[in-house]
């Protein structure tokens, strides 16, 4: 399979380096609210890597972390800002300051729903989701082995830093060059008056007295570990020296990724990420889809409206993985059709006993080996369908074949809508949130909407009226 390696930047043909054996480390998610569909493009990538992998006869060893403490508010990892100013503002502390919750119970809370989110999209699960908080230890192994090597030092409240400037080949996957780099492209922090360097960062942060939760002793005192270091720290104990692909969006790329090199080669003096590959933005109905842009769509929101939460996943895999793409409701509900006619079609099809054709099959082949086309072969199986000279059971097992891949579950029953039994219950609520909203009550509305929604019916409000459908 040949992938573009941002590092390299080209498309390069993927050897494991263990034969056999293809080891992938995917950046996880920051546990302190849902994982948005934009992160679930940049998860379905390693998804396609490792079914595809899987595809060619391959083993496939994935990790991919939780990251459940020392990721901050300002981690925009865009290159702009990076360390944190006050403890508080780890995401994980500030989201459950604002649910009025302990912060290991909103880091599960949100690692259950992740793990939702990603069955409902057929991602295949990962070998194993190491969490930050459970890692610790290695962190602070990493940490003594990088300031033995005069690769780290301790500052003098106690917080441990990289010394940028002992890793040669800083900046090699973004571009950027230390010495280009601007004293303010780092948040200016407390911190870094204790920096040799601004374009140092902490490893680890000494934690202030106001800081309760997430903290841990080490030989430097009382702390947590920056958001860098976990990933370095996760993957050398899991994937060893040797990682064949690493994975993650590409606003991850500067300072994440090359911060993370810098530690992870330091430790072990060697090359240990063979490939990097990053998965492009999400534009959601025009704009980019980011939390801090309020442009966000959940998979949760999709099904409420009645979807099929894999419409989402054909329709991300409308666009090559490193381009990128506008997703909107009208191209969601149109995948949402298309699945649906397709998986008629199979049913159809499946009814004649047939064999794969293996010219179909080569295209596939060839499209995804070029750089995981996927456009390409969705293309492939539009010509498939309407291609007379197949007969339907070899179109069956011939997308079926295909379906190992792109995980559409085309082989199972189209989502019928069943019929809603309109209760006098039902009805009652359904007047009263009419009358509500003909006096524009809308508090009312949507509270009626809710008590509808636990009954398992959905609304679509247009300017003709309200349209029921069942959950
Ligand atoms: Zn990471």
């Amino acid at each position: 399979m040949k992938l573009y390696d941002t590092k390299r930047r080209e498309v390069v043909e993927i050897t494991p380096l263990t034969s056999g054996v293809l080891k992938i480390y995917a950046c996880g998610p920051t546990v302190y609210r849902d994982a948005h569909v934009g992160n679930m493009r940049t998860f379905l990538l390693t998804d396609l890597i490792k079914r595809f992998a899987q595809y060619q006869g391959l083993k496939v060893e994935l990790i991919q972390n939780i990251t459940d403490v020392g990721h901050m508010a300002d981690d925009t990892g865009l290159g702009g800002i990076d360390e944190g100013q006050a403890d508080t503002e780890d995401r994980v502390l500030a989201q459950a300051k604002s649910e009025s919750s302990d912060a290991l119970a909103i880091a599960r809370k949100y690692e259950q729903n992740f793990h939702n989110d990603l069955a409902l999209l057929n991602i295949q699960p990962a070998t194993k989701y190491p969490r930050a908080s459970d890692s610790i230890e290695l962190m602070i192994e990493l940490i003594k082995t990088l300031i033995e090597k005069n690769h780290a030092y301790v500052g003098q409240d106690g917080s441990v830093f990289f010394d940028a400037k002992s890793f040669e080949s800083y900046g090699v996957i973004s571009g950027n060059k230390l010495d280009e780099l601007k004293p303010s492209y780092r948040f200016e922090s407390k911190e870094d008056s204790q920096k040799r360097f601004h374009a140092d960062w902490a490893l680890w942060k000494h934690a202030s007295v106001n800081r309760t939760q997430l903290i841990w002793e080490t030989p430097w005192g009382k702390g947590y570990p920056g958001w860098h270091i976990e990933c370095s720290a996760m993957s050398l104990k899991f994937l060893g020296n040797k990682i064949d692909i690493h994975t993650g969006g590409i606003d991850l790329r500067f300072p994440h990724h090359e911060d993370e090199r810098a530690q992870s080669n330091s430790a072990v003096a060697t090359e240990v990420v063979n490939h990097w590959i990053h998965g492009e933005h999400l534009l959601f109905e025009g704009k980019k889809m980011s939390k801090s842009s309020g442009n966000v769509l959940l998979v949760s929101q999709v099904i409420a409206e009645g979807l099929d939460p894999l419409a989402i996943r054909l329709s991300l895999m409308e666009h090559r993985y490193r381009s990128q793409m506008d997703l909107t409701w009208n191209s969601i509900n149109a995948s949402h059709k298309s699945l649906n006619k397709l998986r008629e079609k199979m049913q159809l099809w499946s009814q004649t006993p047939g064999s794969v054709d293996s010219n179909y099959l080569q295209q596939f082949e060839s499209a995804l080996n070029e750089d995981l086309d996927t456009f390409k072969v969705l293309q492939l199986i539009r010509t498939l369908e309407k291609d007379e000279s197949i007969p339907a059971g070899n179109k069956y097992e011939t997308i079926l074949k295909f379906d190992e891949v792109l995980g559409l579950n085309l082989a199972s029953e189209p989502m019928k809508q069943p019929e809603i039994v309109i209760t006098q219950e039902i009805q009652s609520l359904l007047d009263e949130r009419l009358k509500a909203r003909s006096e524009k009550n809308w508090k009312l509305s949507d509270e009626i909407r809710d008590k509808l929604i636990n009954l398992g019916i959905g609304l679509k409000d247009s300017e003709k009226g309200s349209e029921v459908f069942p959950l």
